[in-house]
């Protein structure tokens, strides 16, 4: 036996939607767990049915699952080089699709690409929405929301030595803990990843409103994402930044920013921006004032 742990996979058997499969498993964990996170993923895998995790070094994918057709056991291939929070995430989401009895994997084994790895939205049959569906899947089981909930060192304002927080609990990567961070935060708020001051990535939350720099353009030479200085690892302090640097000039005049950076190796950064809706301008004021109030 490769783990102690138990998971009953009748409780599973009964649906297919990736949320439910999640928490089924993390409420079967807790009972046999001092300590629920980090979510012991490879274990987890082990006791559903998993009978080995292996290295994948074939060029263009990060992931793969060879189950049989009863799905009652199968192996995980991994690719080799990824880093450490990586491997967990894929483990995860290759279990995603062997936990779900919807997702067929044709002969020769389901194979996962890095897009495929980062696909959202649409929960449908298609390629991608099951895709969707197990990234769903891995993001609640390694990063348990209902638990999450019960950490309140992990909330209050949003700053991002919360999201290191959270990242650093569950072992997983920034970009994957910024998604569920601004997604169960609630505030408005959105974390820009960029390399040498380009746009790679955007996490939205909380109604923020959408940022006018697209993928790979460089973000205004006013910001402080361009202009934060200091060592590695090091994060500014939340400053007051100018709107237009950000949101196309109607939401612009609409809301007030603030801006904190994290500065990482190789000329990456991680920016957290917090937007507020600012009062009412003057024209609206006036047209305020004009309105009969009724009582
Ligand atoms: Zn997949």
């Amino acid at each position: 036996m490769r783990t102690s742990l138990i998971i009953e996979r009748i409780d599973l058997a009964d649906t297919g939607h990736p949320v439910q499969l999640a928490e089924i498993l993390t409420h079967q964990l807790k009972a046999q767990l001092p300590q629920l996170l980090p979510i012991l993923i490879e274990d987890v895998a082990f006791a559903c049915g998993i009978e080995e995790i292996k290295g994948l070094n074939t060029e263009g994918f990060e992931g793969g699952l060879i189950q049989n057709e009863e799905k009652t056991s199968g192996y995980i291939l991994v690719k080799s080089t990824s880093r450490e929070d990586r491997r967990r995430f894929t483990i995860a989401h290759e279990l995603g699709h062997f936990l779900n009895p919807y997702h067929v994997a044709p002969e020769g084994g389901l194979w996962c690409t890095k897009q495929d790895l980062r696909a959202s939205g649409q929960w449908d049959n298609s390629r991608l929405g099951i895709e969707a569906q197990a990234n769903e899947f891995a993001a609640h089981l390694l990063m348990p929301p209902t638990h999450l909930k019960t950490i309140s060192t992990l909330w209050g304002s949003p700053e991002i030595q919360n999201i290191l927080n959270l990242q650093h609990l569950c072992n997983v990567s920034k970009e994957a803990a910024s998604i569920r961070y601004v997604g169960m935060h609630g505030d408005s708020c959105a974390v820009v990843f960029t390399h040498e001051t380009k746009v790679r990535y955007i996490v939205y939350g909380g109604g923020f409103p959408r940022i006018s720099i697209e993928k790979g353009h460089s973000v205004g030479r006013k910001t402080l994402t361009r202009n934060y200085t200091g060592p590695i690892g090091s994060i500014s302090d939340q400053e007051e930044s100018d709107s237009h640097q950000w949101l196309l000039p109607k939401d612009a005049n609409r809301w007030n920013l603030w801006e904190e950076v994290l500065l990482q190796t190789d000329s990456y950064r991680l920016t957290l921006l917090l937007a507020e809706a600012s009062n009412l301008d003057e024209d609206e004021k006036l047209i305020e004032s004009w309105t009969p109030k009724f009582r």
